[in-house]
């Protein structure tokens, strides 16, 4: 019986400790003393990755009827980043520290004193500083040898434009969905996983009919808050933000964000943009290649507007556990908790022998090997159940199943629900398609 539930929110140092501890999230590099701005997935970490992008390519493309796949190359014709406006314009408004040479994005800093050092009245004015990382491709660093790690996966479905047409036949409206990494040589990468110099990011472009801009934009605000309420994430801690005309990105004509309530405050998860019709139109100037559309509806040759839900996986993925995040008391003790969407939760089931008992092991393996193809699973029999429950709990794992003495006679064993602790008793024979009921399709 849950007895209190703690619903303020966690702080962040308690969710960082939770993702080293438990082997989510690690620093980068952390033994030469870590790499600012870059983070590793452990081994839960990259199951709650692949379930978040897999849970979205379900919702997006799979489930769909007006979607098509992707995966374009992270590095590409550096013309691409001419054309596209990132070589001249992806920048932000840094000021640096005179006294102790530290750099800051401008929209952080507040009066005259440096946030690190506290010097007063030494920061300089605003410059610009790109983001772009580069780098150079085959053995000669010059400038004609200079190409960028793509800092949005979006450019690679521009350009690949009238190759899907050609091989998919589809009419507007119709859409592309990518995921990939991108880079941004962020100057103060901050806030865990939040903002980091590698991340990853799952992005759709969505072409339409330009009169239909508005209407398509205002339905993609609304399916993607809702996917994200599916998944889980209390509502009053999301919201839409707009962004007014003159904080707009030089592409687009309206972006609104979703926002999520972090320890820190608002911030963004995606970006939902309208980028009117500049990328094709800025493409098909610079390389001269035809990329409008033919419509068959009004009989003449259009450019596309593309409406551009632009969502990160780590941001997102930081959210999930932030939201999930509990400390209940239970019978005089504390037991963290994080309650996970199941289809999101890393581990489906974990296997528990009641003891290290010699005849309720071999017992309990045989349990595990019969779950293993259907679910991501665990074995635990290290320290009482009790502890075991509570580290099940703490990385999400929506049921438990127990193997005890009465299983080696009756061949039946016990499933634990994660949130109610409620338990039932199934046979060995239907576990599989007990577990497979309780848990959404994976
Ligand atoms: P911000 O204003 O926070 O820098 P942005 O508006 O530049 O973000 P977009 O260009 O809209 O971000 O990118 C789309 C999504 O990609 C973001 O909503 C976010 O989830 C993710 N993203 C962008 N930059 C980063 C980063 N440095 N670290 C992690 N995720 C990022």
């Amino acid at each position: 019986m849950t007895e209190s539930s703690q619903e303020s929110k966690p702080d962040m140092e308690e969710i960082v400790s939770l993702c080293k501890r438990r082997g989510f999230i690690f620093q980068s590099s952390e033994i030469y003393g870590g790499m600012a701005g870059a983070w590793d997935y452990g081994p839960l970490g990259v199951e709650l990755k692949n379930n978040i992008k897999r849970a979205w390519w379900k919702s997006v493309v799979q489930g769909r009827d007006d979607m098509v796949g992707m995966d374009a190359s992270i590095l590409m014709h550096p013309q691409v980043w001419v054309a596209s406006g990132h070589v001249a314009t992806f920048a932000d408004p840094m000021v640096d520290c005179r006294s102790c040479q530290a750099r800051f994005r401008a929209d952080e800093i507040e009066g005259d004193v440096c946030p690190n050092c506290g010097a007063k009245g030494q920061l300089t004015e605003p410059r610009m500083f790109n983001l772009l990382f580069k780098t150079f491709a085959g053995p000669v660093e010059n400038e004609a040898s200079t190409v960028y790690l793509r800092p949005e996966t979006a450019q690679g479905m521009f350009v690949n434009f009238a190759n899907v047409l050609a091989a998919t036949r589809r009419k507007l409206p119709f859409g592309m969905a990518q995921i990939g990494k991108s880079f941004r040589n962020e100057v103060t990468p901050r806030h865990f996983i939040f903002r980091t110099r590698e991340f990853e990011q799952m992005e759709i472009e969505y072409f339409v009919r330009p009169q239909e801009a508005e209407r398509w934009h205002q339905y993609w605000m609304e399916e993607r808050l809702s996917w994200y309420v599916d998944l889980g994430i209390r509502p009053e801690n999301l919201r839409l933000f707009a962004h007014a005309k003159e904080d707009l990105a030089h592409y687009a004509a309206a972006c609104s964000d979703v926002e999520y309530q972090f320890p820190m405050g608002w911030m963004e998860l995606e970006g939902i943009a309208n980028r009117t019709d500049f990328d094709l139109r800025q493409h098909s100037e610079a390389s001269g290649v035809n990329l409008t559309f033919f419509d068959e509806e009004a009989g003449e040759h259009i450019t596309p507007y593309i409406i551009e839900p632009s969502a990160g996986v780590d941001r997102p993925l930081l959210a999930f556990i932030v939201d999930a995040y509990r400390q209940e008391e239970v019978r005089g003790e504390k037991r963290v908790l994080l309650r996970l969407h199941p289809s999101l939760a890393p581990v489906k089931a974990t296997v528990l022998p009641l003891s290290r008992n010699e005849r309720l092991v071999p017992k309990a393996r045989e349990v595990w090997a019969l779950l293993r193809p259907h679910f991501m699973t665990q074995y635990d029999d290290a320290q009482s159940i009790g502890r075991r429950y509570r580290r099940q709990d703490e990385i999400g794992t929506p049921y438990c199943v127990t193997v005890d003495f009465d299983t080696l006679e009756d061949e039946a064993v016990t499933i634990r629900e994660r949130d109610s602790m409620d338990q039932v008793r199934v046979p060995i024979g239907g576990l599989v398609a007990a577990l497979r009921e309780k848990l959404p399709p994976c």
